[in-house]
């Protein structure tokens, strides 16, 4: 089985951003702990998968986000033409993970069953469940299946050959986490199943949570599934862009190869 590439495309921060958000049971003194936004990119030969889709610029901004690139202009930078993209995973639909659909019109977007039941149903009735979705991004993914272009998934699934995804919920009600064949083993986009290499390392949940007990159990998951704990990637890590070199020396602080 030919490997896959895999590419982390950091688009946004948020540098100021107090460590009380990012953990259920914390310290006020803790300072600051800065997270990083990313799309990422899978690649097999001709084949080109996009995970997950960012935030704008406009929709970040709102929300006092850093802004530092269209997810979209960085994949022209890499060679990848976004309009030509045919498959995009959203892992779940948090307005940092599933904006910009105008990047990605015709594709067809994957996701879980119980993603697009909890972002439409009665858990979005109250506002600590539904302040991490942007209402036009859910209401665009709707318009999406009945355009046709949406595929549904439910729990575990191989898309292609050496590439899966797996409903690992806890921190969204159908959130999805990917596993794919790398030169380097068995490589694990988490996506917020972990926002920190910390989060899996002390076993601590972060505060937006849908049930706190499966994403304990869901960073046992991630590591289960990867041939070893380093190759599990967390969402928001701001770690991730020092680890992994740049591809060249142009994407240099923008994207970072993982495998
Ligand atoms: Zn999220
Ligand atoms: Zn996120």
């Amino acid at each position: 089985m030919e490997p896959y590439e895999v590419y982390a495309l950091k688009y946004a921060d948020h540098p100021n951003r107090p460590a009380a958000n990012n953990f259920i049971s914390h310290d006020d003194h803790d300072g600051t702990m800065p997270i990083d936004y990313f799309v990422w990119l899978i690649k097999q030969a001709s084949r080109h998968w996009i995970v997950d889709t960012g935030f704008s610029r406009q929709a970040g901004e709102s929300r006092g986000r850093r802004f530092l690139a269209c997810p979209g202009d960085t994949l022209k930078a890499m060679g990848v033409d976004p309009e030509g993209i045919s498959d995009v995973i959203i892992t779940h639909m948090h307005y940092d993970h599933c904006g910009n659909h105008h990047l990605f019109g015709d594709a067809r977007f994957h996701l879980q069953d119980r993603e697009i039941a909890y972002a439409t149903g009665r858990c979005m009735c109250f506002k600590s469940m539904r302040e991490a979705y942007d209402e036009e991004d859910v209401v665009t993914m709707v318009r999406r299946v009945h355009r046709g272009k949406a595929v549904f998934h439910d729990g575990d699934e191989e898309i292609a050959a050496g590439l899966s995804l797996h409903r690992i919920g806890g921190h969204t009600m159908g959130l999805q986490s990917l596993r794919i064949h790398t030169r380097k083993g068995w490589l694990v986009l988490a996506s917020d199943a972990a926002h920190l290499y910390a989060h899996m390392e002390q076993s601590r949940p972060f505060p937006i949570v849908y049930n706190v007990a499966d994403m304990l159990e869901g960073h046992q998951r991630l590591y289960g599934l990867a041939s070893s704990p380093d190759l599990v990637i967390p969402g928001h890590d701001p770690l991730v862009m020092k680890k992994y070199p740049a591809p060249s020396p142009e994407l240099e602080g923008r994207v970072v190869r993982l495998d």
